[in-house]
């Protein structure tokens, strides 16, 4: 018998419905596996829930139903009787059927479990978006299960991203271009980008590629762009020469220039000198990141930064005096090894700093990021815990300090289902993020990797992903190009 066969599984048998998705969301959070799907049934290994399940029961098999008249969800037990169980007249139904399936399961497998999660049912689909949906906080937890704390985040940042979207126009076009290379790979990427100093031969031809990409697609554009983001990767990672003939080359575009607003990651401080601070200030470039992730000097060295907490706080004080008007930095909660007094240390420090943006993420695992589960979640509930006490340290401190919440995301591999938060001060706010999470405006992305989309009428989205590899990019460029403006102009 092999390993897999004999460890503990757990077991969806779909009745009346094909929720694959939806019933693997929720699975996928309480066990921490990537479910199988099967005929008619979703199948995991029961990871974090293999304490759950008696040595004598090879799997914990649930049942979800939906008939003509009812929706339900139980435990079967051997004997075939039902275990914990719930269920819903469809005459009583308030939610779509999908997410109600959904819910029963989070509910079935929390009770079973003992386990909760901060956001309850609420997987692969954003709070705000639910925040917009329903009256009340109490509505959000008492439907979903979501923290009331949680559920207060949500509504506060879902007021926020209105009033951004509120100032921007629905018809108006959000531009992206990547640079998807960066000093040194950090060991939690989940990123496609590529070792700057492995791929030197490439940078050039990366760069004359999206310029060319630009020039060909822009003009064929009737929507009117309002922001643009530079990211990556890490833009600055280029070459000084190489740095200034890119930026000089994007804003020599009649259509990039004058727009509501420009942003440029200079995300690795280890990149950042004063000559390419001056490029972007010479082109009206207020807005910038420079993200050390955290200021413990043993976890950059730990995740593969090859900076200092140092490096950081004078790449950002030289932006500072040199005009930079709006800086953001990005945090992450939970990186391998680091406490929780460390995180908040790190914190403290950067509000110390005063950046007028403050992001802070939840560690994603995504399987292309070099770390092993066991590296991340030695023992679930301590290493979630703790990562819930930086969180929420983060939301009380920031509020306190004069930041507001003003956008969120959640990705599906980030550890306990945990969020991506924006906060700000009054007034500096970031639109383009808000705009691409929203998923309310379109989106045109040039450079490898890159996503674009389309909104159209009554909020449905299209999507037009780039090829990732940069030299196949390099390669196909004229297709690639080919390819969005036929997105872009096909009704
Ligand atoms: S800086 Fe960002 S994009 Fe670059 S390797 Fe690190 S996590 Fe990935």
């Amino acid at each position: 018998m092999t390993t897999e066969e004999s460890s503990p599984r757990i077991i969806v048998r779909l009745e009346g419905h094909e929720f694959y998705y939806p019933v693997s969301d929720i699975l996928r959070l309480f066990t921490g596996e990537i479910p199988k799907e099967e005929d008619g049934r979703v199948v995991s290994g029961a990871g974090f829930l293999s304490s759950c399940i008696p040595s004598s029961e090879k799997a914990l098999v649930l049942v979800s139903s939906v008939s003509d008249d009812w929706i339900e969800t139980y435990v079967e037990k051997e004997s075939g009787e039902k275990g914990v169980w719930l269920f819903m007249d469809k005459k009583d139904l308030a939610l779509p059927l999908n997410r109600e399936v959904k819910r029963q399961l989070y509910f079935v497998l929390s009770r079973f479990s003992g386990k909760e999660f901060p956001w309850g049912s609420l997987t692969g689909i954003r709070p705000t978006q639910v925040a917009r949906e329903l009256t009340s906080e109490q509505e959000m937890t008492h439907i979903y299960d979501v923290r009331p704390d949680k559920a207060r985040l949500a509504f506060l940042t879902q007021k926020r991203e209105d009033a951004v979207l509120d100032g921007s126009s629905p018809e108006s076009l959000h531009v992206y271009i990547g640079i998807p290379f960066c000093p040194s790979r950090c060991s939690y990427c989940s990123f496609i980008s590529q070792e700057a100093p492995r791929k030197r031969e490439l940078l050039p031809s990366y760069v004359d590629a999206v310029l060319r990409e630009l020039y060909q697609v822009l003009p064929k554009i009737s929507s009117p762009i309002e922001t643009l983001y530079i990211g990556g990767g890490t833009p600055t990672v280029l070459p000084e020469v190489l740095f200034e003939k890119f930026i000089d080359g994007v804003f020599s575009h009649p259509e990039l220039t004058g727009l509501k607003e420009v942003c440029v990651e200079a995300g690795r401080p280890d990149t950042i000198t004063e000559a390419k601070l001056a490029v972007l200030l010479k082109h009206g470039v207020k807005r910038i990141c420079i993200n050390p992730q955290t200021l413990c000097d043993a976890t950059l060295t730990r995740v593969g930064r090859k900076h200092t907490a140092q490096d950081f706080i004078g790449a950002f004080q030289m932006a500072k005096k040199m005009g930079f008007s709006i800086i953001n930095t990005d945090l992450i909660a939970g990186l391998p090894g680091e406490s929780s007094e460390e995180f908040c240390d790190s914190l403290r420090r950067i509000i110390a700093l005063s950046p007028e943006n403050i992001t802070v993420h939840s560690l994603s695992k995504k399987r292309r990021s070099s770390l092993r589960r066991d590296e991340i979640v030695s023992s679930e509930d301590p290493e979630l815990q703790k990562i819930e006490e930086m969180l929420s340290f983060a939301s009380e401190t920031l509020i306190d300090a004069g930041y507001f919440p003003y956008y969120m995301y959640k990705q599906k591999d980030t550890l306990g289902g945990h969020e991506n938060t924006g906060y700000c001060r009054e007034g500096t706010e970031c639109i383009y993020n808000v705009a691409m999470m929203s998923d309310q405006r379109s989106v045109l992305s040039f450079g490898a990797g890159g996503m674009s989309k389309r909104i159209f009428p009554g909020n449905r989205i299209e999507r037009c992903p780039c090829i990732k590899e940069p030299s196949q990019y390099i390669r196909d460029v004229e297709l690639m190009a080919e390819k969005k403006i036929r997105f872009f102009s096909e009704p």
